[in-house]
C-alpha cells in the first residue's frame, strides 16, 4: 500500500531519492513467512520505514543529497539500519535532504527540492524534509531523520509530524555520513508520539562502534508514551524558556503555543517561566562550530575515495587539481559556503577568536540548561518561529534561513533530547510544532509530555 502511495504522489512531493521496492517486499514476505510459521517477531516487524539518505545502507544508493556521492553504493549498513533489519522492518527507500544535511528547507538538495504535502508551493523543512514529507503524505508510516541543529524537529513542525532528537549518544552514529560529529544525532519521524517511542527503542542503545555512544542510554520510552496518553501530568514541572518565546515568532505560532500551555496546566502540570540567558548566542556559536566540524568531515570527498571524480578540463592531472575540479563540480553553494566558513574559523590566528569562543559559549548554554533542569522537569518552546515558507523565499538569504533553527539548535549544543509534536494549525492553515526538551538521558520525559499533548 505504501509503495502504491509513493507511486501515486511522489512525483509531486519528491520525498524519495531512491525507492527500494523489491528489497522492501522481500523483507515483508520474510516477516509474513516467519509469522505464518508461528515465530515470535518484533511488534514493528513488517512495518515499513523510509530512511534519510545521509544514513548508509548496504546495497542501496546513498548520496546525502549531494551530487558528489551520486552513484555510490555503500558496502555496509549503519548500526541503526542493522537494527531496523533485525526488527524485520522493510526499508521503502532513501529520502531527500539538503546536501550533507545543511539547510532548513530541503532546497539545497543536489537532486531538486521536496515539497510540503500541506501546500506543494511550500518547503517541508530541512534538512530532513524528505523524511517528514514522506510521513506527512502517508508514503511511509515511519521514517528516520538526523538532527544536527533541528533537522528532525523543524521539518516535523512544518509538516505536522512528530520528530525526536534523542540524547546525544543515545542512537549510534556509526554509518551516518557526518555533518558535525559533536552535534549529529539520528532519530524517529512519525505521525504519533507512541510510534516515535517504539521506533526509538528499536534504533537506540549502546554501540561499541561509535566512540560517543552512551553505555547507559535512555530506557522506558514506550512506557512513558503510554503513561502520557492517559493525559495526566500531575507533578510534572514545565519551564517555558523566556529566550525562545518572543520576537520573530509568527502570531499564530505563539497563539497555539499559549493554548498548549493551557492544556498542560489542565493535565495537572505546573507551568513556570525560566531563563536560559546564553541561549540567545546559540545560533552564532552553532554557525562557527558546525562549519568547523563540517569542513573537516567533508575533506574526505576528494574525488579519490567515493562517488564523483572530475578531471580538470586542461593542464596536468595532479591529485590537487582533481580534488579541486571534483569538489568544485560536486558540492553545491551552501556546502561550499560552510566549508569556507569552517576553514576560516579554524585557521591559525583565528582559531581562539572564533572556534574557541564558540566552544565557551557552548559550555555556558549547557550550564544554563543544567541550572534550568534543577527547577523543572522539561523545558518547552515553539519548535520553529514560523510555519512553512514558500519555495525560493529564503534561498538567497542564508541568514534568514539559519534563523529558522533558533529554537532547535540549543539542544544540539547541549547534547540534550528534544521532541516536536504537532500543535494545531496557524492562522494560515499550516501546521505548527511544540517543542519539549529534557535533560540528557531523560528522553522518556519527552514521550510522556508529548503524548499528553496529542
Ligand atoms: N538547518 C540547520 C543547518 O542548516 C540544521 C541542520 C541539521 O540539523 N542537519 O545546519
Amino acid at each position: 500500500a505504501h509503495l502504491d502511495r509513493i507511486g501515486a504522489v511522489d512525483d509531486a512531493v519528491h520525498a524519495f531519492l531512491h525507492v527500494s521496492a523489491e528489497e522492501a517486499l522481500r523483507t515483508a514476505r520474510e516477516v509474513d513467512a516467519r509469522r505464518a510459521a508461528g515465530e515470535a517477531v518484533h511488534e514493528l516487524a513488517g512495518v515499513p520505514i523510509a530512511v534519510k539518505d545521509v544514513v548508509v545502507t548496504k546495497g542501496l544508493p546513498t548520496t546525502a543529497g549531494s551530487r558528489i556521492l551520486e552513484g555510490w553504493v555503500p558496502p555496509y549498513d549503519a548500526t541503526l539500519v542493522e537494527r531496523l533489519h533485525a526488527a524485520g522492518m522493510p526499508i521503502l527507500g532513501k529520502t531527500n535532504m539538503d546536501e550533507f544535511a545543511m539547510g532548513s528547507s530541503t532546497e539545497h538538495s543536489g537532486y531538486g527540492p521536496t515539497r510540503n504535502p500541506w501546500d506543494l508551493d511550500r518547503i517541508p523543512g530541512g534538512s530532513g524534509g524528505g523524511s517528514a514529507a514522506a510521513v506527512a503524505a502517508y508514503e511511509a508510516p515511519l521514517a528516520i531523520g538526523t538532527d544536527t541543529g533541528g533537522s528532525i524537529r523543524q521539518p516535523g513542525a512544518v509538516t505536522g509530524t512528530v520528530g525526536v532528537k534523542p540524547t546525544y549518544g543515545g542512537v549510534s552514529r556509526y554509518g551516518l555520513i557526518a555533518l558535525a560529529s559533536s552535534l549529529d544525532q539520528a532519530g524517529p519521524v512519525t505521525r504519533t508520539v507512541l510510534d516515535s517511542a517504539l521506533l526509538h527503542e528499536v534504533i537506540g542503545g549502546h554501540d561499541p562502534r561509535d566512540a560517543t555512544s552512551l553505555s547507559d542510554p535512555a530506557t522506558g520510552l514506550v512506557a512513558a508514551a503510554r503513561e502520557g496518553m492517559t493525559g495526566d501530568l500531575s507533578g510534572v514541572r514545565v519551564g517555558v524558556v523566556d529566550e525562545l518565546d518572543g520576537e520573530g515568532y509568527q502570531p499564530g505560532v505563539r497563539a497555539r503555543f499559549e493554548e498548549s500551555l493551557e492544556l498542560l496546566r489542565g493535565a495537572g502540570a505546573e507551568v513556570v517561566r525560566v531563563s536560559c540567558p546564553h541561549v540567545v548566542y546559540a545560533l552564532a556559536a552553532y554557525y562557527l562550530i558546525l562549519p568547523s566540524e563540517a569542513s573537516s568531515n567533508l575533506a574526505k570527498f576528494d574525488g579519490m575515495r567515493f562517488g564523483l571524480r572530475v578531471e580538470p578540463d586542461e593542464g596536468p592531472v595532479t591529485a590537487e587539481r582533481v580534488m579541486a575540479a571534483t569538489r568544485g563540480a560536486g558540492f553545491g553553494a551552501e556546502v561550499k559556503r560552510r566549508i569556507i566558513l569552517g576553514t576560516y574559523a579554524l585557521s591559525a590566528g583565528y582559531y581562539d577568536a572564533y572556534y574557541g569562543s564558540a566552544q565557551k559559549v557552548r559550555t555556558l548554554i549547557q550550564r544554563d540548561f543544567t541550572a534550568a533542569f534543577d527547577q523543572v522537569d522539561v523545558l518547552v518552546s515553539p519548535t520553529a518561529p514560523t510555519t512553512a515558507f514558500r519555495l525560493g523565499e529564503k534561498l538567497d538569504d542564508p541568514l534568514a534561513m539559519y534563523l529558522n533553527d533558533v529554537a532547535t539548535i540549543p539542544a544540539n549544543l547541549a547534547g540534550i533530547p528534544g521532541i516536536s509534536v504537532p500543535n494545531g494549525l496557524s492562522d494560515d492553515g499550516l501546521p505548527v510544532g511544540f517543542q519539549v526538551l529534557a535533560p540528557a538521558r531523560a528522553d522518556a520525559r519527552l514521550y510522556r509530555v508529548g503524548a499528553a499533548l496529542e
